[in-house]
């Protein structure tokens, strides 16, 4: 058996955050009942991811009076909050490059309040003692290929010009501190972010929720909502919330607003894990800062180490299915990542896996968060963070609120706000132009960087497709 197939013997198909195995007795979050009967919120917030969830808080810290509601169609952690890689960023606008391409004359605005955002929930985690393993280390961006070593001298620009902590790492520098015979060179990005345990995270943000008086309904799938006179019915299949104002923080999933499926793209990626390293293998990794690490390519991975010295590997094959679907497992994804974990670290060889799993991320075709309201403004939505959700999530919470009080603030003045991204086609054209971008995109980055007439022309309008 290759070295390889161990990935399909030994992984568990279960999400390592979720893993209720490996945490402590006494520790596995509380199951909340379903909705059984009519009741009354003055806002409900359906899907309980980070976005649903820093809503409620937020909600309740500005208005304790205020009857807030949260419903999921599942359990904690099933939605990308519960699946994805951990990586924590400032960034608003899915990465600096992006927002200054996209935003020049908005970028300091959202520079700042990208920022605040990233302050306020590490302020949040230390006062309610959240113990999520936040460390604000940065990451790096190595290069793996010869042309991405010019872009990241380039990304160093931008980065000093926007007042970021920065280093460019030749390729013997960023060998000595992280050992991978293939990385060319690496950009040290030291604030702007770091990891965090989504799941530990997501839990203590729960606890506070409900704290503060939140009440919480799980397996609970909100089906349709239907206006009556001041208020909105939100219908499950059993019975039905009578709000007064409700928030879809319901992400890739297909929501009870069915227009917001033309803008959301669901696209697979895959994680794997390993079990925890001996002394031996952490060492011959150096990485002493263990901060997260993207490739520069089109198509990327990220991998962490977690607090108990697993590596996790995800990334690289962003798979969008026809019609949306698809599986927590890939066979030919997980096995991929494998071969790619071992080609970035060989000395890993003979380490054994224990987790692999997939997840939807939450495209768009401009790669950052959408947001609007419906139903007269009492029905407001806050989706499609691109695959950096984790930190963004609470600046989108904060808008669908503004939304929903009708308020003017900063936020709502962004035109990433006041406006929606172009609308990806419907099925059957959707896949192939997906699949068509996805291959030009790969192309691009076997072809030394250099974008097709495709690529140039979705470059124009600012649109594209990512993870
Ligand atoms: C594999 C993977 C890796 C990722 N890695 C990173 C990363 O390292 N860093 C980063 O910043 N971002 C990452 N992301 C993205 C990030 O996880 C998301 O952007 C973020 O968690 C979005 O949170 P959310 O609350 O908006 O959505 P979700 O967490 O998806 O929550 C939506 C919730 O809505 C519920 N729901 C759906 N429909 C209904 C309904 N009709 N009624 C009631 N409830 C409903 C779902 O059950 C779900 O719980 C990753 C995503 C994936 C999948």
């Amino acid at each position: 058996m290759g070295l390889v197939d161990t990935v399909i013997k030994d992984a568990a198909p279960r999400v390592f955050w979720t893993d209720w195995t490996l945490w402590p007795d006494g520790q596995t979050p509380a199951e909340y009942p379903s909705l059984e009967r009519r009741t009354t919120a003055d806002i409900l917030i359906v899907g309980s991811g980070f976005t649903g969830l820093w809503a409620a808080v937020l909600a309740k810290q500005e208005n304790p009076g205020c009857d807030v509601v949260l419903t999921d169609a599942q359990t904690l952690g099933f939605g990308a909050t519960g699946r994805n890689g951990g990586f924590i960023s400032d960034s608003l606008t899915h990465g600096l490059v992006h927002g200054a391409h996209r935003w020049p004359g908005e970028l300091p605005l959202l520079l700042a309040l990208g920022r605040e955002n990233l302050a306020e929930i590490a302020a949040f985690v230390a006062e309610h003692r959240i113990d999520a393993d936040l460390r604000l280390v940065g990451k790096t961006n190595v290069a793996v290929l010869p042309h991405q070593v010019d872009e990241l001298r380039q990304t160093e620009k931008l980065h000093r010009e926007h007042g970021e902590d920065v280093s460019f790492l030749g390729r013997e520098e960023m060998r000595a501190d992280v050992a991978s015979p293939t990385y060319l060179a690496g950009l040290r990005i030291r604030g702007a972010g770091g990891l965090v345990d989504p799941v530990r995270l997501a839990v203590g943000l729960r606890r506070v929720a409900e704290g503060l008086g939140v009440r919480i309904y799980e397996n609970t799938p909100v089906t349709q909502l239907e206006r009556a006179t001041s208020r909105v019915l939100a219908k499950t299949d059993k019975s039905v919330f009578d709000a007064g104002q409700v928030l879809l923080a319901t992400n890739a999933f297909p929501g009870p607003l069915r227009r917001l499926r033309h803008f959301v793209l669901p696209v697979w990626d895959y994680v794997l894990v390993t079990e925890p390293l001996d002394a031996e293998r952490r060492a011959a990794l150096r990485w002493p800062q263990a901060q997260g690490i993207t490739d520069a390519g089109n198509q990327f991975h990220y991998y962490r180490l977690t607090r108990d010295q697993r590596l996790l590997f995800g990334g690289y094959d962003a798979v969008y299915n026809f019609g949306g679907g698809g599986s927590e497992q890939r066979e030919s994804s997980h096995r991929m990542l494998a071969e790619h974990l071992f080609t970035t670290f060989p000395q890993l060889a003979g380490v054994r896996f224990t987790h692999r799993w997939g997840g939807m991320i939450d495209s768009t075709s401009r790669f950052t968060p959408f947001f609007g309201t419906a139903m007269g403004g009492r029905v407001a939505y806050a989706l499609g963070y691109t695959g950096l959700g984790v930190g963004a999530s609470r600046f989108g919470a904060l808008v669908g609120l503004d939304l929903l009080a009708r308020r003017t603030t900063p936020r709502t003045g962004l035109r990433m706000v006041r406006r929606h991204p172009v609308p990806f086609p419907p099925e059957p054209l959707r896949w192939p132009v997906v699949e068509f971008t996805r291959r030009a995109l790969a192309r691009a980055d076997a072809n030394g960087g250099r974008r097709g007439p495709w690529l140039r022309l979705l470059d124009r309008f600012g649109i594209g497709f990512d993870s």
